[in-house]
């Protein structure tokens, strides 16, 4: 075991699979530049390759149930593991995937079978389509719709950034219920891809350099079955909001990963670099930047383990809110911190899309926006303050 793990208090299974994802982690390392110099693509043997290498290793779906095919982790582990993932550029620690884990409690046997258990096998893959172009931050003013005809529902409305729409095989949309007895109340649905009705109006470039698209998508009338209302029509955001909990969390794990890639990086580079004869390390104002930036690391860590060990002892979901939004908070602005330091140690080789600090500097920036932006953590905490007080949380 890699020293300094015990001080979090990690028991041996804790650890052996921590190992096993940094090691798998660092088999995905190699193939950063190959994809970040092809559009954030590898050849697709390679990528199905990885997956399969993924769920053999156990790091697949480690927030589903047994039960349904998945791993069972903890929540820690689950961080531990999504930790290794964020050590990897370009998204390619995203073989280690985590489908929708809120899911197995309400689905239906029909959705068991058909979405859930495939996708816990690495068979099937979602996407999410919540955000459109005037309701991002704020959920609730989604104007996608969805109306009951006969024993379908047609479902209506145009998707902004729609993650991972290239790659999946079924769509999870969040509409407003037209009409019925929770008119005007929200609703998630399930859809196949492809299925009459659903386009992609266009797929715009991003900052960062991955294989996974984020298109605005396009709902026309797209018949489903009543079968695919997950949950009741009367649930709103309730699935939206456990699935935000569990994605800021995972972000702060990815950023604690990304930072230490970056720390360990730039430190080697300052070892191995002279400049008027003395390692960069020596240079007290290079040597305070990598300070911080351990510093930093040191205490995202410790608040992320902490925030993952309060769900196990399955803590409120209210102080759990809170406790997400505040790792995701601090994780992502620390991880932003932490590449900008690095980018500025490497000097010009930082600024080569052939080195770890540049590729970070650009794929960290959407850390903090996405999963709710920095400003609307911000929001959640001081709310949770007010309604709490400061003991509830921390
Ligand atoms: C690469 C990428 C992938 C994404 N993937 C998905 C996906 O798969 N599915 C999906 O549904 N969505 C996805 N999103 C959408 C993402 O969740 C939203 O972009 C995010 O929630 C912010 O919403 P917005 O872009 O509409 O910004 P806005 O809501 O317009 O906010 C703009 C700015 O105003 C600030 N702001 C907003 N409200 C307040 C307030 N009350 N007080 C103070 N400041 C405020 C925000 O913090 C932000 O800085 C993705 C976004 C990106 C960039």
């Amino acid at each position: 075991m890699r020293s300094g793990t015990a001080m979090y208090g990690l028991g041996l299974e804790d650890q052996e699979l921590q190992e096993r994802a940094r090691g798998f982690a660092d088999e995905l390392i190699p193939f950063e530049v190959e994809a970040e110099l092809n559009d954030g693509r590898l050849d697709p043997a390679l990528e199905a390759a990885q997956q399969a290498r993924a769920i053999e290793l156990g790091l697949y779906a480690t927030n589903l149930p047994v039960e349904v095919g998945g791993r069972g982790c903890t929540t820690l582990q689950q961080v531990l593991v999504q930790e290794q993932a964020g050590r990897v550029t370009n998204a390619l620690g995203w073989c280690m995937h985590t489908p929708p884990a809120w899911w197995p409690a309400v689905a239906t046997e029909h959705q068991l079978e058909t979405w859930v258990k495939p996708s816990a096998r690495g068979q099937r893959h979602e996407c999410y389509a919540i955000t459109e172009e005037e309701a991002g931050s704020d959920v609730s003013a989604i104007v996608a719709t969805a109306r009951r005809v006969g024993d379908d529902y047609r479902l209506t409305g145009d998707k902004w950034h729609v993650t991972s729409y290239n790659e999946a095989d079924y769509v999870l949309f969040q509409a407003v219920l037209s009409d019925g007895p929770h008119a005007g109340a929200q609703a998630l649905f399930v859809a196949d891809l492809p299925t009459p009705g659903i386009s992609v109006v266009r797929s715009p470039a991003y900052t960062h350099t991955i294989g996974h698209h984020h298109p605005i998508v396009r709902f026309d009338d797209v018949a489903v079955p009543t079968a695919n209302l997950i949950g009741g029509e009367g649930d709103g955001m309730t699935f939206v909001y456990e699935w935000f909990r569990f994605e800021r969390l995972m972000v702060a794990a990815r950023c604690l990963g990304a930072a230490e890639r970056l720390v360990e990086e730039s430190t080697a580079f300052a070892r191995a670099r002279h400049v008027g004869g003395v390692p960069l390390i020596d240079r007290q104002l290079v040597a305070a930047m990598l300070a911080d930036s351990v510093a930093e690391l040191f205490a995202a860590r410790a608040m992320t383990y902490e925030t993952a060990r309060s769900f196990d002892a399955g803590a409120d979901p209210k102080v759990l809110h809170a406790r997400c939004s505040m790792v995701k908070l601090y994780a992502s602005e620390m991880a932003n911190r932490v590449a900008d330091r690095a980018v500025q140690i490497f000097g010009g080789r930082g600024y080569m899309r052939e080195n770890v600090a540049e590729r970070f500097f650009r794929e960290l920036r959407v850390e903090r926006i996405w999963e709710g932006a920095s400003e609307i953590q911000r929001l959640i905490v001081a709310d949770q303050l007010a309604k709490r007080g400061l003991s509830a949380l921390v």
